[in-house]
């Protein structure tokens, strides 16, 4: 693959969550600046406005650990699969990507990081009593059960059951279990992490990516 370098020398850059598909940030970098990201596998870019290389987070500390990086069909763009170390926007936020382009509030969030993102904001407001409340303050025997309940209905819609039946019990059993999750305070990104050890696709995917000087982001 022949990158193609704008005339400046220049080329975009996304950096997306390894784990959760999240973008995070999009920044510029120069040949040196990936030389560097290979070199110390944290994302280096290049600013346009300071003229120079900047490690990301190397003042916030929030760094992006690469794993892998894939280059678009045209060459024109990377891909940085990251480990993100804290947010990635200077605002604070996990992500740059929380406007619309008039501003109003997005969260860019891929589907099952949002639920979460909702469930959490249930379980902390006092406003409303939402059926998702009520099972966080039934605790785990109350969330357990639910769990139970919806795990055996999506076994019979497997069994014997339509695609669309098998779709919406498995999209109860998913919620009912990010309410579990919840309630224990465990992000979802922490089962993802699990499965993408189990697929040998995090640690070792890592120092492939190191090694050889950046394999794509690793298929499951
Ligand atoms: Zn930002």
């Amino acid at each position: 693959m022949e990158l193609r370098w704008d005339e400046r020398g220049l080329i975009v850059v996304v950096a997306q969550d390894h784990l959760t598909g999240e973008v995070r940030m999009v920044a510029w970098m120069n040949r040196e600046a990936l030389a560097a990201t290979r070199e110390c596998g944290f994302a280096t870019f290049f600013s346009r406005s300071r003229g120079k290389l900047w490690q990301k987070g190397e003042t916030s500390r929030n760094r992006l650990k690469v794993h892998g990086i894939a280059a678009d069909c045209d060459g024109d763009t990377l891909l940085l699969s990251v480990e993100p170390e804290g947010p990635s926007c200077h605002t604070g936020r996990a992500s740059c990507f929380f406007q619309s382009p008039e501003g109003e509030p997005r969260d860019p969030a891929p589907t099952l990081l949002a639920l979460q993102a909702v469930i959490a904001a249930r379980a902390s407001s006092s406003a409303e009593k939402s059926y998702t409340r009520a099972l966080l303050d039934g605790g785990a025997p109350q969330i357990g059960e639910k769990l139970r309940e919806e795990a055996a209905e999506l076994a019979d819609a497997i069994a014997e059951e339509s695609a669309e039946r098998v779709a919406a019990e498995s999209a109860d059993v998913l919620f009912h279990l990010l309410v579990g999750l919840e309630a224990r305070q465990i992000p979802f990104r922490e089962v993802l992490r699990e499965l993408a050890r189990r697929a040998g696709t995090s640690g070792h995917a890592e120092k492939a990516a190191r090694k050889d000087g950046g394999a794509g982001p690793q298929q499951v």
